[in-house]
């Protein structure tokens, strides 16, 4: 079933177009923050955005918020940047707006992160400057990323159809028809083309809770995946937990931190990665896309890896630091998934992330290890919780791919056949 024949089953398709804005931003509110009156929100949206940044303001201000307050940002302003910028301009971020944003969090705000920037902005630019300015973003945004990673705060993602990234998506169709199937095919993935979103959501939470919980019986001490090009075994960190759906946040505040998600993830040991994976989609990396990756572990350490496209910005993405070139998360999604189903390709993370079971290379979720939130950055490496500047997913499942949960005593246990839950 294609995505507009899902979204035609439902009544939803009778809505108007602002009538589904106002769905997902509902969604987005309720279910993503979870917001509680008299908290702030600080949300995140590229330009286009503006409507549904709109939607999502007055659903916020009807839940009780305090203030809302957007950060707008412009892609053709950032490739000035490129164009025109010193030199110095790319080792250089607001240090100074990340620690007000950071100050804001830790005031009881919570955070909103609407995506929907062209994938391929920066394809065309240096790739040396591209990762000087996302080394330099990262650094400076530390403070604030750290309360959202540690899940101190209640969070979400959402995203909108931009014209740039409508197009990519839908290569060959006019503007206004791409945008349009883009629309739809975030409606459905993020299941609001449904009657009920808000109930639908809650049925789904319960559905993803039951698989965690069963991971987290299970214990595996490593999983073992399949598949054409992959042969490759992900051990998992000693107290590692599996986390999935909605979260607690530290603040006590349950969300969503993505919208959609359909992954079931926790932390693999940094040192106990060993094999060949090859890359099932391909990777949109701030701007640039890396096509057809293949990399080989050892001990946890990527020794080789080659893309057919982007393999530069890859290699530069992997020496960020030690960390870059080791695993932080591992994460199973089924092929069944509304978004593999969708057969659509995103070029965004948020939605193809949850379209098959990926990797992520970098900084580990210390919410993925028992009593990781109150470890240090050195009792979190002692159990092998990986750290680095950078956390990027890359998507290994398919249709092909068969996982094995393997036990400390070295039994294995089918976990998923052929992309599906056994
Ligand atoms: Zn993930
Ligand atoms: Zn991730």
């Amino acid at each position: 079933m294609s995505v507009m024949e899902m979204a035609a089953k439902t009544k939803f398709a009778d809505l108007t177009f602002d009538q589904k804005l106002d769905r997902l931003a509902e969604v987005a509110v309720q279910v993503g923050l979870g917001l509680r009156a008299g908290q702030e929100l600080i949300m995140s949206a590229p330009l286009e955005a503006a409507p549904l940044v709109r939607r999502i303001t007055e659903h916020a201000y009807k839940a009780g918020a305090l203030l809302v307050t957007t950060f707008y940002s412009d892609d053709p302003s950032v490739l000035a940047r490129y164009e025109y910028a010193a030199d110095a301009s790319f080792d250089y971020a607001p240090t100074w707006l990340h620690d007000a944003i950071a100050a804001g969090f830790r005031s009881g705000a919570a955070r909103l992160a609407i995506a929907g920037a062209n994938p391929a902005l920066l394809a065309k630019q240096d790739p040396a400057r591209v990762a000087r300015a996302n080394v330099a973003a990262s650094k400076a945004g530390k403070p604030a990323m750290e309360l959202i990673t540690r899940h101190e705060i209640n969070w979400t993602i959402v995203a909108c159809a931009t014209p740039e990234w409508a197009k990519l998506v839908f290569p060959g169709e006019p503007e206004n028809v791409a945008v349009a199937k883009l629309w739809d095919a975030i409606f459905v993935s993020s299941r609001v083309a449904v009657e009920d979103p808000v109930q639908e959501w809650r049925e789904h939470g319960a559905r993803l809770k039951k698989r965690m919980d069963m991971l987290n019986t299970k214990r595996f001490s490593a999983l073992h995946f399949k598949g054409p090009g992959t042969d490759l075994t992900v051990g998992l960190a000693d107290e590692h937990l599996w986390a999935g759906g909605g979260t607690a946040a530290g603040n006590g505040i349950y969300c969503q931190p993505n919208i959609p998600t359909e992954e079931c993830f926790t932390t693999p040991h940094k040192d106990r990665v060993n094999g060949t994976v090859r890359a099932s989609k391909p990777l949109s990396h701030q701007g640039t896309l890396i096509e057809n990756i293949a990399v080989r572990f050892e001990n946890g350490r990527i020794v080789e890896a080659t893309a057919t496209a982007g393999e530069d910005v890859l290699n530069r993405l992997i020496s960020t630091d030690d960390g870059g070139r080791r695993l932080g998360e591992v994460a199973l999604v089924p092929h069944s998934s509304p978004i593999a189903q969708s057969g659509v390709l995103f070029w965004n993370t948020l939605f193809d992330e949850n379209a098959a079971s990926h990797i992520a290379l970098g900084q580990a979720y210390s919410t993925c290890i028992i009593g990781g939130e109150k470890m240090d950055a050195e009792q979190l490496a002692a159990v092998g919780a990986n750290a680095s500047l950078i956390h990027v997913d890359w998507m290994i499942g398919s249709g092909e791919m068969d996982v094995d949960g393997v036990t400390a005593d070295g039994a294995s246990e089918p976990l998923m056949r052929k992309g599906e839950w056994v």
